[in-house]
């Protein structure tokens, strides 16, 4: 199966683990294609464990460790840690504007990010306030601003995002087969072992497949491409023309 690959790409959330429960089987997909990714943590998950044996320095340390060797494991050696207080991040213009310095450092052509309009799914799971914090930032700061060059000129040269990739988001568009490497996607989960064991490993592979789509296993998003891709690359996508299955 044929597909869109970006050039470069950056990786948008709120705390270590959040993309390996999202979209780290793609960016393996893509980095062992030639793509470039970085990845920009707005907080380094300080307020992330019961364990009375850390305090919100050490933890950190701890998760940013953790980050960092699950980013190599998917190919991945770029992490931006810009320490926000966990669980109290808002989108606010200081935030937007780090998102700001980070696109116009890094330049990329796809920005996946979270979905910020989701405040709960289901019947059992309320959305952190801090995904939802960083989405709307992120979005913010794509739009229209990193590409405007008289707005915030001390955060670096304007650049215009192409495409916005959208996790958790719940009428996803575009599905990506990670079946190659959903044992790395696994691997880079098991990286945070101060926040999963392999109970949530079973549960994020099982996602894995019913995200499938017909694939083994896959990760799935809501795209929004705000330039155009050029014509050779469109037949390339992987959007998925039917609905999903469930
Ligand atoms: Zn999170």
């Amino acid at each position: 199966m044929s597909e869109f690959i970006p050039t470069s790409a950056m990786v948008i959330v709120a705390h270590p683990d959040d993309i390996e429960f999202g979209c780290a089987g793609t960016v393996a997909h893509w980095t062992r294609r030639g793509c470039r990714v970085v990845y920009v943590l707005a907080t380094s998950g300080n307020g992330g464990t019961h364990d009375p044996a850390y305090t919100r320095e050490s933890i950190a340390v701890l998760r940013e460790q953790e980050q960092t060797a699950a980013a190599a494991l998917c190919g991945v050696t770029e992490v931006e840690y810009l320490r926000h207080q966990d669980g109290e991040v808002i989108a606010s213009l200081t935030l937007r504007k780090d998102f700001i310095r980070m696109i116009r450092k890094h330049k990329p052509q796809v920005v996946i990010t979270m979905d910020p309009s989701q405040l709960y799914f289901g019947s059992d799971y309320i959305n952190h306030p801090d995904h939802r914090a960083v989405g709307t930032a992120a979005l913010d700061a794509i739009a229209p601003v990193a590409a405007m060059p008289l707005m915030y000129p001390e955060l670096g040269e304007a650049h215009r995002v192409h495409e916005v990739w959208l996790v958790m988001h719940p009428t996803p568009d575009t599905w990506v087969d990670i079946s190659d490497v959903l044992d790395t996607k696994l691997d880079a989960l098991r990286q945070h072992k101060s926040q999963v064991g392999e109970d949530v490993v079973k549960m994020v592979a099982a996602w894995a497949r019913e995200a499938g789509h017909g694939l083994i296993a896959a990760e799935n998003f809501k795209v929004m491409k705000l330039v155009a891709r050029e014509p050779a690359a469109e037949p390339a996508a992987q959007n998925a023309p039917e609905a999903p299955a469930a």
